[in-house]
């Protein structure tokens, strides 16, 4: 089966998917930028369920991915993982971006999720060139439905025009 991949300009938060991903922070106690609409949409139960993710395994490595209950939000789960933060190139955050959206589409798959919608992580606070991170969240994207069949469809929800013009860019390549 064909996976739908596309591009929406969105507040991710909004979406009736199965799983949205949240780019978090390694302490996963909430943050700022698409973290921070997440848990304010989503109510108690996410940071509670962090909570519990924290005292267990002691918050989340770049890269890396947890899951968590939606809240009251739309979806039905919120798979939290964490960006690398941008260094100049050369401290291997590309590879851990890839990661990220590897990660999260293996957690996705394991908990029976079909459609699962991404925020463009690491662009906002983290500081990754929009156009490079584009790139690789694309490709890694790709890698892993090439891989793994029965996901029905991903969405790279951008909130902003730029991000959005970015994916649109590399999925039209
Ligand atoms: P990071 O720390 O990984 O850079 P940010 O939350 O600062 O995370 O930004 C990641 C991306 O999420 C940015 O492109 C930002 O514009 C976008 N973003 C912010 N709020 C939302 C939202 N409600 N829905 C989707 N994307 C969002």
């Amino acid at each position: 089966m064909q996976t739908t991949l596309q591009a929406l300009q969105a507040d991710i938060a909004k979406l009736p998917v199965d799983a949205i991903v949240n780019a978090a922070n390694s302490s996963l106690m909430g943050g700022g930028g698409v973290d921070g609409a997440i848990h304010r949409a989503g109510g108690p139960a996410i940071l509670e369920d962090c909570r519990r993710i924290v005292a267990k395994q002691g918050g989340c490595k770049t890269g890396e991915a947890v899951i968590t209950t939606a809240g009251r939000l739309p979806a039905k789960f919120v798979i939290h993982t964490v960006g690398p933060v941008w260094n100049g190139g050369h401290k291997q955050e590309a590879e851990k971006l890839a990661n990220c959206y590897r990660n999260s589409l293996q957690l996705a798959v394991e908990n029976g999720c079909r459609s699962v919608a991404f925020p463009c992580i690491s662009t906002g606070v983290y500081g990754y060139p929009i156009a490079e991170a584009a790139k690789v969240a694309v490709a890694s994207v790709k890698a892993f439905l090439e891989e793994n069949e029965g996901m029905e469809s991903v969405v790279m929800v951008c909130f902003d025009g730029e991000n959005y013009e970015a994916i649109q860019a590399v999925l039209n390549a």
